[in-house]
């Protein structure tokens, strides 16, 4: 790691930074609880504007308030949008048994590495700007949603609205195990299969039924053959319900199956797949729900050339990126898919995402700050 002045200016603010981030993984912030979520968008959009932004809370009815930040830079560019979320997987109460504690270079808490590290690095990264007067070459939007963790229902259109107008995103989720950053991300589907049948006693008049089950048990091979391991396509029938009693002709059976696709064609052919499915069986009928909640990122050329350029400025800080894929889905997946040249897993290196040993590595706080700062002043 090079002797450098962000290095260094983010490197002497690390225990400002560390105690920041203990405040925040105290502010518990489960995804549904909207009292909680107010009270932080509100501290949030306080922060923002103090490190020289226009700092909004966006009104969120239905669940958390989001949080908009503007930070100057020459207009006559496309921003650049950074996505965070301050929502967690970790119910109210959590800090009773998971406590922000530091220990061995590491800060545990609930939240700390998914995602709250990643506000106080955006912070550090805007302050460090603050300080040079924002000569970013362009302005700089910066987004904190209430709700990722629940496949961000309401925060979606806004992501999407803000990405279009941008020259590129910046997602601060955990990087991978590495550090690497994330530039592939497969979509996530889910689909239930329901099938009407025709109920009628199996001794009696078996003629005269149309067995649900069976109709189901066609379609489920049917989609089994719809995996492409190879093309990174899989689909998997995880639960099946049907039938009432075993000497009734099965009225109704269903069945939920997820799929994943790391390509935005696969994900249209397999969502144009269930759709069209047809009965096997005459006097049953096949009901599809579902879609694909996040789309895949694809690796696009552009993707590409961003992460080239990233790891160009990484260099000049000593840092050596590397890229990877990954299976799960982030907001990013929403950016990439409308065609903006996205960049995700920026955020701080730790693990136990989601797992009681949830933490960060206190080292990479400052590094990553610097390195988003490096980002911002030079992408
Ligand atoms: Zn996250």
């Amino acid at each position: 790691m090079h002797d450098h002045p962000i290095l260094n200016h983010l490197r002497s603010r690390r225990p400002a930074m560390i105690a920041e981030l203990k405040r925040l993984v105290e502010h518990e912030s489960p995804s549904h609880d909207k009292p909680a979520l107010d009270a932080l968008a509100e501290l949030l959009a306080g922060r923002l504007s103090e490190l020289g932004g226009a700092a909004q809370v966006v009104a969120n009815p239905g669940g958390g308030n989001h949080v908009l930040g503007r930070f100057p830079g020459p207009e006559e560019n496309r921003p650049a949008l950074i996505l965070t979320h301050f929502d967690t997987v970790w119910p109210a109460g959590t800090l009773a048994r998971m406590p922000a504690r530091e220990q061995a270079g590491r800060l545990f808490g609930p939240g700390v590495y998914d995602m709250k590290a990643s506000l106080v690095m955006l912070f550090g990264a805007l302050e460090y700007c603050g300080r040079l007067g924002f000569k970013s070459p362009r302005p700089v939007t910066a987004l904190a949603t209430s709700d990722e963790e629940i496949g961000s229902p309401s925060s979606r259109s806004l992501i999407e609205a803000l990405a279009r107008d941008c020259a590129y995103v910046l997602v601060l989720e955990p990087p991978l195990a590495d550090g690497g950053l994330k530039t592939a991300r497969k979509g996530v589907g889910r689909f239930t299969i329901e099938i009407e049948g025709k109920a009628a006693h199996s001794g009696v008049a078996p003629g005269s039924g149309a067995s649900a089950i069976l109709e189901l048990a066609h379609q489920i091979m049917k989609i089994h053959a719809l995996n492409d391991v190879k093309a990174g396509t899989t689909l998997n029938v995880g639960v099946v319900h049907g039938g009432t009693v075993s000497n009734v002709v099965a009225a109704r059976a269903v069945a939920q199956v997820d799929v994943r696709a790391t390509m935005l064609d696969s994900a249209a052919r397999i969502d144009q797949a269930l759709r069209s499915l047809k009965p096997a069986i005459s006097g049953t009928r096949i009901k599809v729900k579902g879609r694909f909640s996040r789309p895949p990122m694809e690796r696009t050329p552009a993707i590409a050339g961003l992460f080239d350029r990233a790891r160009l400025i990484g260099r000049g800080l000593g840092i050596e990126l590397t890229e990877g894929s990954t299976g799960g889905g982030s907001d990013g997946n929403f950016t990439a898919a409308i065609g903006i040249p996205t960049l995700d897993g920026l955020g701080v290196k730790g693990g136990g995402a989601h797992a009681d040993d949830e933490h960060i590595q206190i080292d990479s706080l400052p590094e990553r700050a610097a390195l988003l700062a490096a980002l911002l002043l030079n992408l």
